[in-house]
C-alpha cells in the first residue's frame, strides 16, 4: 500500500441482499478487523468519497440510488462489488425486479467473490482497488499534463488590430468634450 498517499474514505450502500454481506462490510470496521488502522474511514458522504462499496444486486428501486451515489463522487473513484450478488444479481437474478450486479448501471473495478463475502477478502478487494485508484490517479495526472503542453506549444494570439482613427481628433466646436480655451455652446 506504499502508493497511497491520503486516507482513502469509503461509501457503503447495500443493495438488494440478504444482508449477509452488509453485515462482513460492518465487521471489517470493528475491532476484530480495524480497517481504520490502514486509514480508511466510512463516509455517508460520496462528496468524499474515494472507493465505493456495493452489496447485494441491482433492482428497479435500487438504480437511480447507485447512479446517484456514483455521479457524485468525485474523479478518481472505484466501484468494489462486494459478495456474489452484487457481482452478478446471485441467488437473486431470477427474481421478478432484479435487474442483475452492479456492473448493471456502473461500472466496477474489483469484484469480491463470496456468499457471504468474508471480512479478509472485502479488505483485500479494498486494497486492490486502492491500486486500480492510483493507476487511475496517475492517468488523469497525465492528460492534464498532455493538456498543459498542448496550451504551451499553441501559436501566440495574434497582436490586436491598430484601431484608425479618421478625421481631425480635435475637440469639436459645439457640444462634445471641449478644453477651457474652446468656447462651450453659449458661451462664444
Ligand atoms: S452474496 Fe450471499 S450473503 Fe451476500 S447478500 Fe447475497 S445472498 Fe446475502
Amino acid at each position: 500500500m506504499s502508493y497511497i498517499t491520503k486516507s482513502p474514505w469509503v461509501i457503503h450502500y447495500d443493495g438488494s441482499s440478504c444482508n449477509g454481506c452488509d453485515i462482513e462490510v460492518l465487521a471489517c470496521l470493528t475491532p476484530m478487523y480495524d480497517v481504520e488502522r490502514f486509514g480508511i474511514i466510512n463516509t455517508g458522504n460520496p462528496k468524499h468519497a474515494d472507493v465505493f462499496l456495493v452489496t447485494g444486486s441491482i433492482n428497479e428501486q435500487n438504480i437511480s440510488v447507485v447512479k446517484q451515489i456514483y455521479e457524485q463522487m468525485p474523479e478518481p473513484k472505484v466501484v468494489v462489488a462486494i459478495g456474489i450478488c452484487a457481482t452478478s444479481g446471485g441467488v437473486f437474478r431470477e427474481c421478478y425486479n432484479i435487474k442483475g450486479g452492479v456492473d448493471t448501471v456502473i461500472p466496477v473495478d474489483v469484484y469480491v467473490p463470496g456468499c457471504a463475502a468474508r471480512p479478509e477478502a472485502i479488505i483485500d478487494g479494498v486494497v486492490k482497488g486502492l491500486g486500480v485508484l492510483a493507476e487511475k490517479k496517475a492517468a488523469m495526472k497525465e492528460k492534464a499534463i498532455a493538456v498543459l503542453d498542448t496550451e504551451a506549444e499553441a501559436p501566440a494570439p495574434e497582436p490586436p488590430i491598430e484601431i484608425q482613427v479618421y478625421g481631425s481628433t480635435e475637440p469639436r466646436e459645439h457640444g462634445g468634450a471641449h478644453d477651457a480655451s474652446t468656447p462651450g455652446k453659449g458661451e462664444a
